[in-house]
């Protein structure tokens, strides 16, 4: 929340009575600054006041919905200048274009692309997320065609691209339900195309001359007609200013509360690049600061692979590991004589070592202790991977319910720990020290039997 507890203080009603959970209102007041409560647990506070907090807890930066389904795609919404700081919320969207004057072969061959560019890592599924369809027609009815056969094609979320309103309108006829991006309200366009898309409820891309003043006129005219949803093109087209531009407008927005650049930004770097290298560095440039959507011309694995990395690596929370679910997880359709092997939650070791007894071919029973994503050495050097705890998650997940034998594989780095786990299991169990290194599984599973 951007206001102090003070502030907040002196909204309330200063009665004391208690109700919402905490002694006092000022008490309140500091919980609700600090996050710790919400503000529906006052019942006296005047709608006033209401107003006032909710547009003051408003994020910096709007988060703008656009498309439906399992295209939702959620951009804006930060509340931070830097990763360290805390966390990026939501991931800089993926866009391929296509114009309405490609031929057939071009068209299926992005959508096969699009479709095809899926990957999982650490749980994680990475692919590009819209499209941006071009008008080039200039004909209402013909580019009307083109959004509705992309649209049997595929359910990515869409952005509509014409500068005229009449183009517009004929799309958003057919697309409105997929809450498509129109872009883009211009100072030319904007009295017929604004009211186009608040008439169809669909989120606005405004598209600026070059300069921040010209965003501000555009996004100022958009909210004084209630538009909420509005995404930011400067219309710049070189590098270093649109890299000024974005950096100016992430810190106005969240410094110095400029509403009227409290909004995430879209980048085509298809229109600022010759190639495809540099529109992927160019992309790569804007993931990391701070495009909220970036356009490219194509989708080639090699080349939007690696931005799916660095997208997965910059709005991850550096302060909390990523981590899998503890619990008992079957691969290759293990039975009764399967092994059991224990692993620590941290996400990487847990979807390396399932890969690797995955790609063994053999069946297991995997069981993944919570470490609070520490892996395993880090675990155990914390005591969070000790054979005390190690042998009461044994017992309580059920593992040994599921086989007939008494074996239990642990990871290389714990081998320290497997005289303490068979104390804790008990004699009749089998504590067996697995390879340190996970690629060593696939070796050792094809000799190893269970007891
Ligand atoms: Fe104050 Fe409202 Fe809490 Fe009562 S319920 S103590 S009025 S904040």
């Amino acid at each position: 929340m951007g206001m102090t507890g003070i502030e907040i203080f002196k909204l309330l009603p200063k009665t004391n009575c208690g109700e919402c959970g905490a002694p006092t209102c000022l008490a309140f007041a500091m919980n609700l600054a600090a996050g710790k409560a919400e503000l529906s647990a006052c019942p006296y506070v005047s709608e006033e006041a209401k107003k006032i907090l909710a547009e003051q807890s408003a994020p910096p930066i709007r988060t703008v919905v656009i498309g439906t389904g399992n295209y939702t795609v959620k951009v804006g919404g930060e509340l931070v200048q830097f990763r360290h700081e805390k966390t990026f919320n939501n991931p800089t969207a993926i866009a391929c274009l296509i114009s309405s004057d490609e031929d057939n072969a071009s068209i299926q061959g992005k959508i096969e692309r699009f479709k095809a560019l899926q990957f999982e890592r650490v749980g994680v599924l990475m692919r590009p997320e819209m499209l941006a369809l071009q008008d080039k027609s200039n004909d209402p009815n013909a580019y009307k065609a083109f959004v509705e056969k992309i649209m049997g094609l595929t359910d990515a979320a869409l952005i509509l691209v014409s500068p005229n309103p009449e183009v517009m309108e004929a799309a958003l006829s057919v697309a409105k339900d997929r809450k498509p991006l129109v872009y883009a309200v211009t100072m030319k366009n904007g009295p017929k195309m604004a009211p186009i898309a608040k008439k169809y409820d669909c989120p606005v891309a405004v598209r600026s001359d070059g300069t921040l003043d010209t965003v501000m006129k555009l996004t100022q005219n958009l909210m004084k007609m209630e538009f909420k949803d509005i995404v930011i093109d400067t219309g710049v087209r070189d590098l270093k200013t649109a890299f000024v531009h974005s950096v100016q407008i992430r810190r106005a927005a969240l410094v110095d509360r400029a509403r009227p650049l409290g909004f995430p930004t879209i980048v085509f770097a298809n229109e600022m690049a010759s190639s495809l290298e540099e529109e992927t560095m160019i992309a790569a440039t804007f993931i990391a600061k701070y495009g909220g959507i970036v356009v490219l011309s194509d989708l080639q694995p090699h080349y939007v692979y690696p931005l799916f990395l660095q997208r997965l690596n910059i709005f991850t929370d550096p302060q909390r590991p990523m981590t899998a679910a503890p619990g008992v997880y079957p691969i290759n359709n293990p039975d009764e004589n399967s092994p059991v092997l224990v692993t620590c939650n941290f996400s990487l070791t847990y979807f390396i070592v399932s890969g690797e007894v995955e790609s063994s071919r053999k069946p297991a029973w995997l069981v993944v202790k919570d470490t609070e994503g520490l892996s395993v050495m880090t675990a155990w050097a914390a005591g969070k991977f000790s054979g005390e705890d190690v042998g009461a998650w044994l017992k309580k997940c059920g593992v040994f319910d599921k086989v007939k034998h008494k074996s239990v594989v642990i990871p290389g780095y714990a081998a320290a720990i497997s005289g303490e786990l068979e104390e804790e299991l008990g004699s009749e169990y089998n504590v067996v020290v697995g390879p340190r290194e996970a690629s060593q599984l696939t070796k050792f599973l094809k000799i190893f039997t269970p007891k």
